[in-house]
C-alpha cells in the first residue's frame, strides 16, 4: 500500500522492504497527533455522538487524537493544535490535505476488491530535506487492518481488527 501511495506522490517513510518481517524507513520526528478519516460512521464515533453504525458520511470527516497513552489517546481540536504547538498550522494544512488525497486513494485500492474503507488512522513525521533546506511532511505510520476499518462491500462483514476485538471469529480469513 505504502509502494503505490508513493507512486501516486505521497511522500512516505518507506525506504526499502528487506524481507518479510522488516523494512527500512526514514528516520522522522513524529507529531504527536492521530489523524483519523472517517466515510462511513461507526466506532468511537457512534458511540460519542450517537450517530447510527453505518451511517455514510456526506464527506470524509477528519478528527484529531492526542498520542497519549496515559490519557487515552483524547480527541482534539485544531485549535489545541495550535495553542500547545503540537504542530504549526501550515503542517496541519498539508497534513489535511495529505490525509483526504489518500483517503481517495486507498478508497479506490480497497474499492477495486470489493472491500470499502470505513475509516483509519495515519501518523506523521517531519523530516529535514538538506538540499531544499526545509522540514518536510511525510506518512510515516503502517496502513493494515490493525488501523483501517474494512468492510465487504457486499455483506458489510468486518475484514479488520474488530474481529477479534469482537470476539467474530475467521480472524485468518478475513
Ligand atoms: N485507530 C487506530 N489506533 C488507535 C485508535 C484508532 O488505528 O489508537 C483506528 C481504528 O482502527 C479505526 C479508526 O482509527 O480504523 C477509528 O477508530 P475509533 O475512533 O472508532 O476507535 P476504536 O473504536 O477503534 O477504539
Amino acid at each position: 500500500l505504502l509502494n503505490s501511495l508513493s507512486q501516486c506522490g505521497i511522500q512516505t517513510h518507506l525506504l526499502k522492504r528487506l524481507n518479510m518481517r522488516e523494512q527500512l524507513i526514514k528516520k522522522a520526528e513524529i507529531i504527536p497527533i492521530e489523524f483519523i478519516v472517517r466515510n462511513i460512521a461507526t466506532g468511537s464515533l457512534s458511540k460519542r455522538l450517537g450517530i447510527a453504525e453505518g451511517t455514510v458520511l456526506n464527506k470524509p470527516l477528519l478528527e484529531y487524537y492526542l498520542k497519549n497513552d496515559e490519557l487515552g489517546d483524547p480527541i482534539i481540536t485544531k485549535e489545541h493544535i495550535y495553542s500547545f504547538e503540537w504542530a504549526a498550522k501550515k503542517e496541519i494544512e498539508i497534513i489535511d490535505k495529505m490525509t483526504l488525497r489518500i483517503n481517495d486513494l486507498l478508497q479506490g485500492i480497497f474499492r477495486a476488491v470489493g472491500i470499502k474503507l470505513v475509516d483509519f488512522k495515519i501518523e506523521y513525521g517531519r523530516v529535514w530535506n538538506n538540499s531544499k533546506g526545509v522540514n518536510e511532511i511525510i506518512l510515516a505510520d503502517e496502513i493494515s487492518p490493525d488501523t483501517c476499518r474494512l468492510w465487504d462491500m457486499k455483506t458489510d462483514k468486518k475484514l479488520d481488527k474488530d474481529r477479534f476485538r469482537k470476539d467474530l471469529g475467521n480472524v485468518i480469513e478475513a
